[in-house]
């Protein structure tokens, strides 16, 4: 054989040689400070054009033709001068539909973008901590715990909970919803005899949960509600019994703390009561709500908000924060625990830590996962509670304002609004309403300078406000105001009778 082997210092050295051309190209994903400083000027001076200019802009945009443009630079792609990525940003994402930062924004539930916030984001990013356990993050995990126990205290849990950040409400009420399978100890063959009671304005995210939970098969009744739109507790005790008798199991009550339809809070204190008597997991749909527990004078509608057995809030609702972070509680740590179990070898150094207290990735099906705690914990770090306390009521008064002055103008509405949501319609015009109603949607979308939405309330088409966004003032709601009385006139005009 005259196969001869390369030396292996020929061998190594080629293999240096080829790591150092392989270094010299990945080092343009670690940018050097002078680029990092630029990049980092070119999208400060974009985000203060934004939300410098954010009045000049409209809220909604129906124009979506620009969005076409992103399909021309698929990822692969050359690279792009980073004004050009900026430039494309704001033509084809920020423009075209709605602007969630908007002060306009008064649709579904509005969302947040607290600047402070942002900050937090950029720095959780940057720094790249890791709060899923505390061996390795011990300061991030700290941060996302003491939240979640503010969050416990502000709703009145006692000592003994556990909870976690989670990407929103529909994450959240996942983790409740499985938490309360273990703690019952349900098992496949269980679920067919499982009841769940809530009202028909439970948010749909919660039938998602069930249903991810493998519970579907689990009977839901839909309890009635009083005038309000809460939860009958005497139609839910009746129901109860009823099902008992019947051989099932009632298992769960979904009740709501501020619905999305109409902002209806269902009576807490009771229903703990009856979840008390008659060993029910009580579950509380706060993700809207939650927050005004903040205002004293709203905060008596929430007593017992901290005897449920879980609780999801959402704090890029009611704590104005950028979408993506939600909250869950759950009163029995183990519960949540139990139902978040795992391991893998690798992970076997963790164990020790987890003495210290619960990790995030104790209690949620996450292992990796996003520093959420910053983007929560700076804001309240650096402005106090009381500015998210005047936000809050004052988003409470302008909702009654608004409640006050659609009347005047004829609308038909109901009692004034629980929480910051009103639901009205115009029955002037004779014809079919729901139609009427809808064409005068639409001609507040195309006008565009606020956005609204509609919910079927009794299965009639119903016009529906929401004040949550931060930045919504008095003169938005005046502007709403204009924009809702010259669609009202031109929809008129279309509509004649
Ligand atoms: C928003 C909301 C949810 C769902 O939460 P996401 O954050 O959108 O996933 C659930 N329930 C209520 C009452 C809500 O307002």
């Amino acid at each position: 054989m005259n196969f001869t082997p390369p030396s292996e210092s020929s061998g190594l050295q080629q293999q240096r040689a080829r790591i150092r051309e392989l270094e010299a190209a990945s080092r343009e994903l670690d940018l050097g400070s002078a680029r990092r400083s630029s990049l980092h000027a070119a999208v400060h001076s974009y985000a203060e054009s934004v939300l410098s200019g954010l009045g000049d802009r409209p809220a909604y945009q129906a124009d979506r033709s620009a969005v076409a443009r992103l399909r021309a630079h698929p990822p692969g792609g050359p690279p792009l001068p980073a004004q050009r990525i900026i430039d494309l940003l704001e033509e084809s994402v920020v423009r075209p539909g709605l602007l969630p930062s908007h002060p306009g924004h008064l649709a579904y539930i509005p969302g947040g973008g607290l600047y402070a916030s942002a900050l937090g984001d950029y720095l959780a990013a940057v720094t790249n901590e890791y709060a899923g356990v505390r061996f390795t993050g011990p300061g991030a995990v700290e941060i996302e715990n003491i939240v979640v126990d503010w969050m416990a205290d502000l709703v009145g849990m006692p000592p003994g909970n556990a909870g976690t950040l989670t990407s929103g409400g529909s994450l959240a009420s996942l983790i409740a919803v499985v938490s309360a399978r273990e703690a019952a100890g349900l098992r496949a063959a269980d679920y067919e005899k499982a009841v769940v009671y809530s009202t028909e304005h439970v948010h749909h995210c919660l039938y998602r949960a069930l249903r991810i939970a493998g519970t579907e098969d689990a009977t839901h009744r839909e309890i009635p509600m009083d005038q309000s739109g809460r939860m009958r507790t005497d139609q839910l005790a009746r129901q109860v019994a009823q099902d008992r008798t019947a051989g099932l199991r009632p298992w769960l009550v979904l009740a709501t703390a501020g619905t999305v339809d109409i902002g209806a809070v269902d009576p807490l204190d009771e229903l703990a009561d009856i979840a008390a008597q008659e060993d029910l997991w009580l579950h509380a749909d706060a993700a809207y709500g939650g927050f005004f527990t903040l205002v004293d004078s709203v905060r008596p509608m929430f007593r017992g908000l901290g005897r449920a057995d879980s609780v999801v809030l959402d704090p890029h609702k009611g704590l104005f924060l950028p979408y993506g972070t939600g909250a869950v509680l759950v009163r029995d740590r183990a519960a949540i625990t139990r139902a978040h179990r795992s391991g893998g070898a690798y992970l076997q150094d963790v164990a020790i830590a987890e003495q210290t207290g619960p990790s995030p990735a104790a209690v949620s099906p996450e292992l990796s996962r996003h520093f959420r705690g910053l983007r929560l914990w700076m804001p309240l770090m650096l402005h106090g509670l009381d500015p998210f306390r005047a936000c809050l009521e004052e988003k409470l008064h302008l909702a009654r304002y608004f409640h006050t002055r659609v009347s005047e103008m004829g609308f038909e509405t109901g009692p004034p609004p629980q929480l910051s949501v009103v639901t009205y319609r115009w029955t002037a015009a004779g014809g079919d309403p729901d139609a009427f109603n809808r064409a005068l949607l639409d001609e507040v979308l195309r006008d565009g300078r606020v956005f609204l939405s509609s919910t079927l309330i009794e299965g009639r088409f119903t016009l529906r406000m929401a004040v949550l966004a931060f930045r919504t003032r008095l003169a938005t709601i005046d502007l709403a105001l204009d924009v809702l009385a010259g669609a009202l006139e031109r929809t008129q005009a279309r509509h004649p009778h």
